[in-house]
């Protein structure tokens, strides 16, 4: 279905967007996807994508910058011709008390994560309203469902993702256009890199499935979602976390 589609991965030099462009890849989809720091990640990337017989394109754009994405979107557009599926990945913690949380901190999780879906969300909307198709895949949190101590700037963010996600979907859906989120739990990737093993294993102990998630795993519901199989699904968020945060 989704063969020979454009698709754009916000944030996918690492961890769990790189495993969706991977993904996308090997399902025919042109990929053009941006990153900020990781450049050697990115570029590595993008010629093992490229392995798959489809276009791809790194690009070093802050999703911060409404500006710098506008002009990545657009040459986007003009190199691949289109945009069909629009993956908002880009996220970062800065986890601390509240109590000791300064603006910064909790501008620059709101910037990123929040301010980033509406950047690229923005600059994509109206390309996949004039086709009359296409999707948007929110990549939130079961901490925007649940919340979590110590992450007051990102269960924010996350749980604006999801409700972003829910009034897009109802404002586009009668145009083919279909809106969901995914909530990963806990997913082995940098974002975890400061956990000791004491504390993963602690982890571990409370997710019913007994493991911690896989990039692939959050890859393989994404592709699930982009499916004929999901035709009928919209507006929702998808929980993949093992059973950490069964309601
Ligand atoms: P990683 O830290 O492994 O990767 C984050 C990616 O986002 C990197 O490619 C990074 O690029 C990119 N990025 C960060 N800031 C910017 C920016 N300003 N502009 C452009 N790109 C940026 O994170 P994960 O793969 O673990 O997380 C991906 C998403 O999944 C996030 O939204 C996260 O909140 C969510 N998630 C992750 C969970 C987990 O347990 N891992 C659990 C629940 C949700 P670069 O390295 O080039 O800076």
């Amino acid at each position: 279905m989704i063969n020979g589609n454009v698709a754009v991965v916000t944030g996918a030099s690492r961890g769990i967007g790189r495993a969706i462009v991977r993904m996308l890849a090997k399902e025919g989809c042109h990929v053009a996807f941006n990153y900020l720091k990781s450049k050697e990640e990115a570029k590595a990337l993008e010629a093992e994508t490229r392995k798959f017989g489809v276009k791809c394109e790194a690009s070093c754009v802050d999703i911060r910058d409404f500006d710098a994405v506008k002009h990545w979107i657009d040459a986007t557009k003009k190199t691949f011709g289109q945009v069909d599926i629009l993956v908002n990945n880009a996220g970062i913690l800065m986890d601390k008390a509240l109590m000791l949380m300064s603006p910064e901190e909790w501008a620059e999780v709101v910037n990123t994560n929040l301010t980033g879906m509406y950047n690229a969300t923005r600059l994509c909307i109206v390309g996949l309203l004039k086709q009359k198709r296409g999707h948007v895949i929110n990549i939130s949190s079961v901490a925007g469902i649940t919340g979590l101590a110590r992450q007051a700037n990102y269960a924010a963010t996350k749980g604006g993702m999801i409700a972003f996600t829910k009034a897009l979907a109802k404002e586009v859906a009668s145009y083919g256009i279909r809106v969901n989120a995914v909530a990963p739990g806990y997913i082995e990737t940098d974002m975890l890199s400061n956990l000791k093993d004491e504390q993963k294993n602690d982890i571990t102990r409370k997710i019913p499935l007994g493991r911690i998630g896989t990039p692939e795993d959050i890859a393989r519901c994404v592709k699930f979602l982009l499916s004929e199989e999901a035709q009928y699904i919209v507006g929702q968020v998808i929980q993949v976390d093992g059973g950490l945060a069964i309601r």
